[in-house]
């Protein structure tokens, strides 16, 4: 049965490259995905990104537990509503104390890494939850997984998934951190997680619109602080992007009635912002 869907699965991905549309290869590489990379094989290879990313790029993590709630009271209930669209997710939130970079990224296994200058940057809690809304989209749509298959190819990801080399994790996990491919997504994949996140925002009832504003803020402050806004590097935002996201917020009926400034003010204090 695996072989003959292995079969399948390769033509069509073959089907989608070589017929040159992007949205037939990103829809073919995604089934490969899905068919292929489990969640514990998801898991497997977030754990290596982590190991990765803490002895190669020396992540630091907050100790400040008040810290470690806050963030945790504001995510609870975005995952759970993530959680009714992919089940099986284990998701591990981690704030990486780096009060100079505005950035969050989510890798495979449903790993969310928030920093403390996008904490800092924010100016709401709907603003936060809204970026972590948008994250857990990209695990959701299984975005790394997909972008594992188009750069590795189907012979690699079988072999992870039969398990035949035991290191062939480690080799994806190494390369997803050194190549960058872990934050770059697709732009079709950015509108699909900027829906994700804001119906998850509304369904924890934040002011789903808190991801429009700080895009917008990031674009204000571009000119300013320049190689900070590392999100913004990864998620390129135009006007069509918050028209889009506007119009799918109105179309959904999305509302949430926090914004929660209040909340958020003497968490931005204890990290030593204003
Ligand atoms: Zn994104």
């Amino acid at each position: 049965m695996q072989r003959t869907l292995a079969l399948f699965l390769g033509l069509a991905l073959t089907a989608g490259i070589t017929s040159g549309c992007a949205a037939q290869r990103i829809s073919a590489e995604k089934a490969v995905a899905q068919a292929f990379i489990s969640d514990e094989q998801e898991e497997q290879i977030g754990a290596q990104v982590k190991k990765e990313l803490e002895q190669k790029e020396k992540i630091q993590y907050v100790q400040d537990p008040a810290i470690m709630e806050y963030v945790n009271r504001v995510v609870t209930p975005i995952l759970r509503a993530a959680n009714k669209d992919r089940k099986g997710v284990k998701w591990k939130v981690h704030v990486i104390n780096d009060p100079k970079t505005v950035n969050a990224f989510a890798t495979p296994g449903g790993y969310l890494y928030v920093y403390t200058g996008l904490l800092l940057a924010a100016d709401t809690e709907a603003e936060v939850a809204g970026v972590l809304a948008h994250e857990a989209g990209h695990v959701v749509g299984r975005h790394s997984a997909r972008a594992m298959v188009h750069a590795y190819g189907l012979q690699t990801i079988t072999q992870l998934a039969l398990g035949k080399d035991p290191g062939t994790a480690a080799k994806i996990a190494a390369q997803l951190v050194g190549g960058g491919a872990l934050l770059a997504h697709g732009r079709s994949e950015e509108t699909e997680a900027d829906e994700y996140g804001a119906r998850y925002a509304a369904a924890a009832n934040y002011d789903p619109k808190g991801l429009i504003t700080f895009f917008q803020k990031l674009r204000k402050m571009q000119g300013d602080t320049p190689g900070v806004l590392k999100w913004l590097s990864t998620h390129p935002t135009n006007a069509d992007r918050i028209r889009h996201l506007e119009q799918y917020i109105a179309q959904k009926n999305l509302r949430g009635t926090e914004t929660g400034t209040e909340r958020l003010a003497p968490i931005k204090k204890q990290l030593g912002g204003k």
